[in-house]
C-alpha cells in the first residue's frame, strides 16, 4: 500500500478518537441492545447509554437534556430545521451556508417559501444590520451557521439570535464546523444542527438542538423514536462515541485552539511571504483555529493538490468536489472566479506539527512556481 499524505483536511472530516473508538466498542458486543426494548436489560443498558448522553450533549451546549434530538447528521439535522417552513413563510439566509442549508431553501422556495438571501462581507461576516432590515412579517426562521467550514468565518450568532428573539423569529444555526473548536454562545439560539465526525467523533451521527415549545416536524417518519422527531433506531455506538468526542473537546478544546491558531498563523505568514501571488480568504481574527484559505494566482487548486501529493488537501468544501464550478462562498465575498479556481483549503486538526507545516510550505514554493512556468512556457 502507498505510503498516506498527511491529512490537512479537518474540516471534511477528522480521525475518530481511540479513546472514542473504545467507549463505542462495547454498544456493538454487549450492549447491543434496541434503546426501544425497555422490556429487557439488553435493551435499558442502551436506553441508559443513549440519556446519559442525551446529558452529557445538552451540558455541552447549555441546554436542557429534553431539547437535545439524535440524528444521522447535520445534512439531517439541517432539513429537519428547515421543514418547519411552508407556503407564505419567510426564510433568511445566506450564501455562506452547506449546502444541507441552500438545497432545501431552494427547494422550498419552488413550495411557496420566500427566501432572502443576506450578503456576507468580504471576510464572510453576515451584517446584523443586514438581518434587521431583511425581516418581514412573516419572516419565521433565520439560519445562519456558527463557523464557515471554508473560510474559517466565525459568525456573532449570539447577536444575531438576539435580533432574531426581539422579533419573535425562530434562529436557526449549524454549528458543525464551530462545535467542539471555539466557544458558542447559544443563549438565542432556537435550533442548531451538528455532527460528530467532524470533532474526532463517528461518521453517520450527529444531532440538534432544538427549544422547549418548538414543534418541529420530522422528515423520517415510522416508529416515532426521538419524541417522533426523529423515527428509526438509534444509532446507540455512535450516540455513545458522540458524547465521548463532546467530552473530550470541552477538556481539550481551549488548548487546542490556542496552539493550532499559532500553527495557522505560521502557515498563513510563511505562505504569504514565501509565495509569490498568494492571497488569503476570510478574516485574521474571528476565524476558526485550523483554518486557512489561500487563492493562488496563476494556478488551478486541482494541478496545485495533485502535485502537492505527500498532502490530503481541498479546495472548496469536500461536499462540493467533483462539482467543477467555483466555490460559491468565494464568490459571495467577492474572490474573482479565476482567484476562487486557485483557491486550496488547509484545515489543520490535531494531528498535525510544525514540521508538517514547513514541509507543506517548501513544497508549495516549489510546485506552485514550476506549475506557473510550465503553463507560460
Ligand atoms: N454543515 C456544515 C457547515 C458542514 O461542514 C457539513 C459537513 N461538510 C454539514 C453541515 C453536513 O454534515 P454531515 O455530512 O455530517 O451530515
Amino acid at each position: 500500500m502507498p505510503e498516506l499524505p498527511v491529512y490537512m483536511d479537518h474540516h471534511a472530516t477528522t480521525p475518530v478518537d481511540p479513546r472514542v473508538v473504545e467507549a463505542m466498542l462495547p454498544f456493538f458486543t454487549e450492549n447491543f441492545g434496541n434503546p426501544a426494548s425497555l422490556t429487557h436489560e439488553h435493551g435499558r443498558r442502551a436506553s441508559n447509554a443513549v440519556e446519559e448522553a442525551r446529558f452529557g450533549i445538552a451540558r455541552f451546549f447549555g441546554v436542557q437534556p429534553n431539547e437535545v434530538y439524535f440524528t444521522a447528521g447535520a445534512t439531517e439535522s439541517n432539513n429537519i430545521a428547515l421543514n418547519l417552513l411552508g407556503a407564505g413563510d419567510h426564510l433568511i439566509t445566506s450564501a455562506m451556508e452547506h449546502k444541507s442549508i441552500l438545497v432545501p431553501a431552494q427547494r422550498l422556495e419552488k413550495h411557496g417559501v420566500e427566501v432572502t438571501m443576506l450578503h456576507p462581507d468580504s471576510e464572510g461576516f453576515i451584517d446584523p444590520d443586514e438581518l434587521r432590515t431583511a425581516m418581514r412579517a412573516n419572516t419565521k426562521l433565520v439560519s445562519v451557521e456558527a463557523a464557515n467550514g471554508e473560510i474559517g468565518t466565525l459568525q456573532a450568532i449570539g447577536l444575531l439570535g438576539a435580533i432574531c428573539r426581539e422579533r419573535g423569529v425562530l434562529f436557526h444555526s449549524d454549528v458543525t464546523q464551530a462545535a467542539g473548536k471555539v466557544p458558542l454562545d447559544m443563549t438565542n439560539v432556537d435550533l442548531a444542527a451538528f455532527s460528530a465526525h467532524k470533532l474526532y467523533g463517528p461518521k453517520g451521527i450527529g444531532g440538534m438542538i432544538v427549544r422547549r415549545g418548538i414543534r418541529i416536524e420530522p422528515v423520517m417518519l415510522g416508529g416515532g423514536q426521538e419524541k417522533r422527531a426523529r423515527s428509526g433506531t438509534v444509532n446507540v455506538p455512535g450516540v455513545v462515541g458522540m458524547v465521548t468526542a463532546f467530552r473530550i473537546r470541552e477538556e481539550e478544546m481551549m488548548a487546542e485552539g490556542e496552539w493550532l491558531t499559532a500553527l495557522r498563523n505560521e502557515l498563513w505568514d510563511r505562505v504569504t511571504a514565501e509565495v509569490p501571488g498568494a492571497f488569503v480568504n476570510g478574516p485574521r481574527e474571528l476565524r476558526l483555529p485550523g483554518n486557512l484559505n489561500v487563492s493562488f494566482e496563476r494556478v488551478e487548486a486541482d494541478s496545485v493538490m495533485l502535485a502537492l501529493r505527500h498532502f490530503s488537501l481541498s479546495s472548496g468544501s469536500a461536499c462540493s468536489s467533483g462539482d467543477r464550478s467555483a466555490s460559491p462562498v468565494l464568490i459571495a465575498i467577492g474572490v474573482s472566479e479565476a482567484l476562487a479556481y486557485g483557491s486550496i483549503r488547509f484545515g489543520l486538526g490535531k494531528t498535525n506539527t510544525k514540521e508538517h507545516v514547513a514541509r507543506l510550505v517548501d513544497d508549495l514554493k516549489r510546485n506552485i512556481h514550476r506549475l506557473r512556468e510550465t503553463s507560460a512556457a
